[in-house]
C-alpha cells in the first residue's frame, strides 16, 4: 500500500460536520487531530465540534423528522439497500481508512466493512416488517389497535474500537424505524464515521436524517443534546462508567436508551472439548481486534485435565502471530488505541504476576513507534487478579483452571457483567445446562465469535440495556400506541365473571 494511495484517500475524507445535509465547520474553527496509532503520526485534521454545533445537529434532527418518519417504508428500505450496496463497492477504501485511524489489521477492517454492512442489509428488510396487532378486547365491546412508531430524533454515540459496525448498527435501525439521528463517533476514530455519513448521502438520505458531529469534548456537546426535549433516545456504545453517566444524564426527560457497555466474556473449556476447535475458538475469541472488543474472552477457565495442553496449543499459536501496521502483510496484531491501553494492559499484566501467574508468551510493550503490546498468555492466574474483574481490552489471554462444572459455572459467573460467554464442550446435556446456568446475554457454544446483524446483540447485568441488531434491534427505535375502538358487533350474552363494560363507563385508571 502506497503512501501515495493512502494520502489521496486521506486527503477525499471530510473533514467537517455534517449538519443539515450541510459540511461545515465548527463554530470558533476548532479543529482535532487524528493519529495513526501504528505510528504516532497525524493523519487528518477534522473540525471539533462546541456545544453550539451540537444543537444546531438537534435542530437539524428535529426538523427532519416528521417527513423522514412519514415516508414510506419501503423507501426508507431502498436507501438502506443502496447504502450497503455502496459499502460493498467502497470495501477497500473504507477497509483502508480504518486501519489507519484504529490499528487493526487490514483483514480484519475488511471483515468489519462486511459485518457493519450487513446491519444496512438487515435493517433495510426489517423497515419493511414493523408491524402491529388488532383484535377484540376480552369482553367483546372493543377493538384494540396496536401500531408501532419511530420514538423521534436520536443521539447516537459510538466508540472507536469498530468505528463502522458501531454506526451502522444504532443508523440503520434508526432509519428504518422513521427516526432521524445525531451522531457523535468517538475522538480517535471519527475518520470513519464522516466517510460513511458521505456514502449515506450518496444513497440518498435526505438533509437532516443524519447528522454528525465530531468532538473532542464529548460530554460538553453531548449533554445539553441530552438534556433538550426534542431528544427522544440515546444509543450509547462504550464504558460502563460512562453509561452510567449518560443514564443520570437520560433520567430527566425520560428518554429511551440503550446501552452496550463493558463485558467480561467468560471462555469455558471442558475436559471433553475438541481442543483443535477450542483452540481456534480461543485464538478468535481473544485477538480479534487486537482483544479490543467488548466481546473479548477476558477469562480463560480451563478444566485442569487439559489446561496445560491448552496452553501449550494457544502458546504455540501465539508465538507464530505477525505483529505490525495494519496494512503490513500478514499481519495479525495491530497497535492498541493509544499509549493509556498499553499502560493498562500492561499494569494489568503486571498485577497478575505478581499474584503467581506465569507468563507462557509476550508480558510487555513493544518498543517501537506507535503503541503496541506483545500479544500474551498468561497461565495460572490468581483469584483477586485484577484483570479477572476488569476488561483487559488488549491482546492478552489469561487462564485459569478448575476441577469440576460447579466451580467452572461459579467462576464464569463472577463478574458484574454479562455480556457474551463462550463454552467448548463435546457433551450436549452439559452445554444445554450451560445454556441455563451462564447469566450473559449472548452464549457462543463451541464457536468462538457471536456477532451477527439477525442476532440480537446485547448483555445482561451491567454489560447494558436493550438490543442491537435482529427483529429485537428495530424495537429500541420504536415505541407502541394502542388504541380501543368500538366493536363493530352488538356482544353477545355476558360471561359470568366478566365485566362488560360499555366503552364510556369510566376506566379504573
Ligand atoms: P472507551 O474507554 O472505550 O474510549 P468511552 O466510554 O470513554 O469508551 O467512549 C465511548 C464513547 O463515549 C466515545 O464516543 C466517547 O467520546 C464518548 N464519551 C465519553 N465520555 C462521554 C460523556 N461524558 N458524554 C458523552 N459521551 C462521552
Amino acid at each position: 500500500m502506497s503512501q501515495d494511495h493512502e494520502s489521496a484517500l486521506l486527503a477525499r475524507v471530510p473533514d467537517r460536520l455534517y449538519i443539515g445535509g450541510q459540511w461545515r465547520a465548527a463554530a470558533g474553527g476548532r479543529t482535532l487531530d487524528v493519529h495513526d496509532p501504528a505510528t504516532g503520526d497525524v493523519v487528518r485534521t477534522v473540525a471539533d465540534a462546541a456545544p453550539a454545533d451540537g444543537l444546531a445537529a438537534l435542530d437539524a434532527a428535529a426538523e427532519a423528522f416528521p417527513a423522514w418518519a412519514a415516508t414510506p417504508p419501503r423507501h426508507r428500505a431502498e436507501i438502506l439497500r443502496r447504502a450497503f450496496d455502496l459499502l460493498q463497492e467502497r470495501t477497500e477504501e473504507l477497509a483502508l481508512l480504518m486501519t489507519i485511524e484504529m490499528g487493526k489489521p487490514l483483514a480484519e477492517a475488511r471483515g468489519e466493512v462486511a459485518y457493519g454492512g450487513e446491519f444496512l442489509r438487515w435493517f433495510s428488510e426489517e423497515a419493511t416488517r414493523i408491524h402491529g396487532r388488532y383484535g377484540p378486547n376480552p369482553e367483546g365491546t372493543g377493538r384494540m389497535v396496536v401500531s408501532q412508531h419511530p420514538v423521534g430524533p436520536c443521539l447516537l454515540i459510538t466508540p472507536w474500537n469498530l468505528p463502522l459496525a458501531m454506526a451502522t448498527r444504532k443508523i440503520a435501525p434508526a432509519l428504518a424505524a422513521g427516526c432521524t439521528v445525531v451522531i457523535k463517533p468517538a475522538e480517535l476514530t471519527p475518520l470513519t464515521t464522516l466517510y460513511l455519513v458521505q456514502l449515506l448521502e450518496d444513497a440518498g438520505v435526505p438533509a437532516g436524517v443524519v447528522n454528525a458531529v465530531t468532538t473532542s469534548t464529548a460530554g460538553e456537546v453531548c449533554e445539553p443534546i441530552i438534556r433538550d426535549p426534542r431528544l427522544r433516545k440515546l444509543s450509547f456504545t462504550g464504558s460502563t462508567a460512562v453509561g452510567q453517566r449518560l443514564l443520570e444524564q437520560a433520567a430527566r426527560g425520560v428518554l429511551r436508551t440503550s446501552m452496550e457497555l463493558g463485558g467480561n466474556a467468560p471462555f469455558v473449556v471442558f475436559d471433553d472439548a475438541d481442543l483443535d476447535q477450542a483452540v481456534d475458538g480461543a485464538v478468535a475469541a481473544k485477538f480479534r481486534n487486537t482483544g479490543q472488543a467488548c466481546t473479548a474472552a477476558n477469562r480463560f477457565i480451563v478444566h485442569r485435565a487439559v489446561a496445560e495442553e491448552f496452553a501449550r496449543r494457544v502458546t504455540e499459536r501465539v508465538q507464530r502471530f505477525a505483529v505490525g501496521r495494519g496494512t503490513e502483510d500478514g499481519a495479525m496484531i495491530g497497535p492498541l488505541i493509544d499509549a493509556r491501553a498499553v499502560a493498562k494492559a500492561a499494569a494489568l499484566v503486571g498485577d497478575a504476576v505478581r499474584r503467581g501467574a506465569t507468563v507462557r508468551t509476550g508480558g510487555s510493550a513493544i518498543d517501537r513507534p506507535g503503541t503496541f503490546y506483545a500479544p500474551t498468555v498468561l497461565d495460572d492466574v490468581a483469584p483477586g487478579s485484577d484483570l479477572l474483574r476488569e476488561e483487559i481490552f488488549g491482546p492478552v489471554l489469561a487462564i485459569v483452571r478448575f476441577d469440576t462444572e460447579d466451580e467452572a459455572v461459579r467462576l464464569a459467573n463472577d463478574t458484574e457483567y454479562g455480556l457474551v460467554a463462550y463454552v467448548y464442550t463435546a457433551d450436549l446435556a452439559r452445554g444445554q445446562r450451560m445454556i441455563e446456568r451462564l447469566e450473559t446475554g449472548m452464549m457462543g457454544l463451541n464457536v468462538g465469535v457471536v456477532s451477527n446483524a439477525a442476532a440480537p446483540f446485547g448483555g445482561w447485568k451491567m454489560s447494558g440495556l436493550g438490543r442491537e441488531g435482529g427483529a429485537e434491534g428495530i424495537q429500541e427505535y420504536l415505541q407502541t400506541k394502542y388504541t380501543l375502538t368500538p366493536s363493530p358487533f352488538v356482544p353477545g350474552p355476558a360471561t359470568p365473571g366478566l365485566s362488560a363494560p360499555s366503552l364510556s363507563a369510566p376506566s379504573p385508571s
